[in-house]
């Protein structure tokens, strides 16, 4: 079967580099699913998981939004950032997730709130690719 070069980068550097049948993500429009010969397009990624299925092997991946350009035969994720699930601090996640619900408590101030929003979005993705509950 015919595969994509898919590779995930972020502002720290290169996540993974690879050989994969398809790539599943989230979009801000929707689920993709990306196949070998999807037509060119770029699109921004929401707070969400990747998936990655290969021959043998599957990865997924905890990505915070960023942009997903597909081409003939490569797929380049330029994540905010991206981790896989061995990378991921549980108890760093869980820290986060409380603090942000304990700000999210106090509506008075909405750029707080905002931020606050995004970092529990940030936090349960993260628990969610760890415990693979997507
Ligand atoms: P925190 O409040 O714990 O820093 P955050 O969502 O604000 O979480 P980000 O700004 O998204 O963190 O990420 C900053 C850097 O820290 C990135 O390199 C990201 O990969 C890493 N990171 C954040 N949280 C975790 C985690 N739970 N496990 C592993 N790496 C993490």
């Amino acid at each position: 079967m015919s595969t994509l070069t898919v590779s995930v980068v972020t502002p720290d550097g290169p996540v993974l580099e690879g050989e994969y049948e398809m790539v599943s993500c989230k979009a801000e429009s929707g689920e993709l699913g990306i196949l070998p010969g999807h037509i060119p397009m770029v699109a921004p990624l929401s707070i969400s998981a990747i998936r990655l299925k290969g021959e043998g092997d599957s990865n997924r991946i905890a990505v915070s939004g960023g942009f997903l350009e597909v081409r003939t035969k490569t797929v380049t994720i330029l994540a905010q950032s991206a981790e896989r699930p061995s990378e991921i601090d549980v108890d760093r996640a869980r820290m986060a997730k409380e603090r942000a619900e304990k700000r999210l408590q106090n509506k008075q101030d909405q750029m707080d709130f905002k931020r606050a929003e995004m970092a529990l979005k940030r936090a349960i993705n993260r628990l969610d690719v760890y415990e693979n509950n997507f």
